[in-house]
């Protein structure tokens, strides 16, 4: 029933074949009788879905990867996909249900200085990075840390529809920054949209199936999810927007 999940999956998939596609060299090693290529190094920040499924496409294409993310678990997820976790001397930052939290601008400010090094050492740089709840994207690279990228590096912002985890990134555009190229995502899942609309359907009817009895609709309000994404019912509203989501929608 997890659209978000499914669509992020698609996502995380598509940035990294974007990445391979964007950057003028090799992912994998080629050792050959004309010389040795090294792999190309790519750094990901966030690894929920969208992240894990980006590190996992960019390991099969070869390249050394790196990944950040602040959850306690995240580590190990990263390298049970074969990455290397970027460990920094900073607190882990859990919220409800195991999601991340915010992050103060003191310790955004010293994240972003302990990940400087790894971001200017890498070819690829992808960003997944997204706290539930909030409508802006953290922060996490500026407009410096991009310029200290080698040239020809390219950056992926899968955050740029919601303000970007990239400084100067735009949504639906690639930008350049110094030597660096910042392609900003729109609606990827769109980009591979029969996957996406196969997982998405498979998505309503398992949300649909949940909601229907013997005789047809029958929703059960006692149900977590059945209450969680109502709506409108029976002549009420069940659910307002949050003020937050108001303001990100006007
Ligand atoms: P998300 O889209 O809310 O955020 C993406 C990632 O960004 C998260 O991993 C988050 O920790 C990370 N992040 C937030 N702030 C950051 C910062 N300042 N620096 C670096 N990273 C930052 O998250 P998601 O993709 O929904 O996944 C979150 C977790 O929930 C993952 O462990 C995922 O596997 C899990 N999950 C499980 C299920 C399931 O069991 N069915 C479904 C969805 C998600």
């Amino acid at each position: 029933m997890d659209a978000l999940s499914s669509q992020a999956l698609v996502a995380g998939y598509r940035c990294a074949i974007v990445a391979a596609q964007r950057l003028r060299r090799f992912f994998p090693l080629n050792m050959t009788a004309a010389g040795t290529v090294p792999p190309a190094e790519v750094v990901v920040l966030g690894a929920g879905v969208a992240g894990l499924q980006a590190i996992a496409t960019a390991k099969r294409l070869g390249a050394v990867v790196r990944a950040y993310d602040v959850r306690a678990a995240a580590a190990e997820e990263i390298r049970s996909m074969g990455a290397v976790a970027i460990e920094l001397d900073l607190d882990t930052l859990e919220g409800t249900g195991g999601y991340a939290r915010e992050m103060t601008e003191d310790r955004a400010e010293r994240q972003r200085e302990l990940l400087a090094p790894y971001i200017a050492a890498a070819d690829a740089l992808i960003t997944t990075a997204a706290v539930p709840g909030r409508a802006a994207a953290p922060r996490l690279v500026t407009a410096d840390m991009v310029e200290a990228m080698k040239p020809g590096s390219v950056v992926i912002d899968l955050a740029a529809e919601s303000g970007g985890n990239v400084e100067g990134s735009v949504a639906g555009s690639v930008v350049q920054v110094g030597g660096a190229q910042i392609w900003g995502a729109s609606n990827v899942p769109s980009q591979m949209p029969g996957p996406a609309s196969k997982l998405y359907a498979q998505n309503l009817v398992n949300i649909v199936t949940l909601m229907t009895g013997e005789d047809g609709f029958a929703p059960d309000f006692d149900d977590e999810i059945v209450a969680g994404t109502c709506v409108t019912h029976a002549g009420e509203v069940t659910h307002q927007p949050t003020a937050e989501a108001l303001e990100a929608r006007a």
